[in-house]
């Protein structure tokens, strides 16, 4: 429809970053233009209250971008998942495995309780790894999840079967 096209019409491939042969999908021209924020927000919004989420949880870094203004539209709690080693409190986290290599996540266990059902929000879903560890992440917590969304998807990398394997039916939606 029309706000798929503006959303898609802002989002730049940049060729070779940030290594030879990888085409990098820039959301920066999409947060400059209020109007496309503005309705891709909508959107995010949305979902969170389809789903009956009582948090949204954002994915550092770009994630944050998206999630935080989505929960306070859809009038709930935003809660960040970071990279190991920034979050002061008492965290949870969760260690994946990359092409090369692995990576660490983290949350403050107490900003989520049993009664919270999550929206999992991030811009791009490659490997669904970050995704997959989230959704671990959150039920650790005592939480439910709700669902993961996705500004795009990569899907020639298919993350979608990883996440869709780790949502045990909750719904996955990218925009
Ligand atoms: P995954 O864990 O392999 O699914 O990687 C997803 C993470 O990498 C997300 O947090 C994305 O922000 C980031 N990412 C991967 N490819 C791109 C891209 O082309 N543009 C922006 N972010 C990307």
């Amino acid at each position: 429809d029309e706000v798929r096209e503006l959303l898609a019409a802002r989002i730049h491939d940049v060729p070779d970053y940030p290594k030879p042969g990888v085409t990098f999908k820039d959301i920066t021209p999409l947060l400059a233009d209020p109007e496309a924020f503005s309705a891709l927000t909508d959107v995010l919004a949305a979902l969170v209250a389809r789903h009956g989420a009582t948090k949204v949880v954002g994915l550092e870094a770009r994630g944050f971008i998206l999630a935080a203004p989505a929960a306070v539209r859809a009038g709930v709690g935003f809660v960040p998942v970071r990279k190991a080693g920034k979050l002061p409190g008492a965290t949870l986290s969760q260690t994946y495995d990359l092409e090369y290599g692995s990576a660490e996540i983290e949350i403050h266990a107490e900003d989520l309780g049993a009664g919270d059902r999550v929206l999992v929000i991030d811009d791009v879903l490659a490997t669904g790894g970050t995704a997959d560890a989230s959704v671990q992440l959150i039920r650790r917590a005592g939480a439910e999840v709700a669902g993961v969304a996705m500004l795009l998807e990569l899907s020639f990398l298919d993350g979608r079967s990883r996440v869709e394997r780790a949502l045990e039916g909750a719904p996955l939606d990218a925009l």
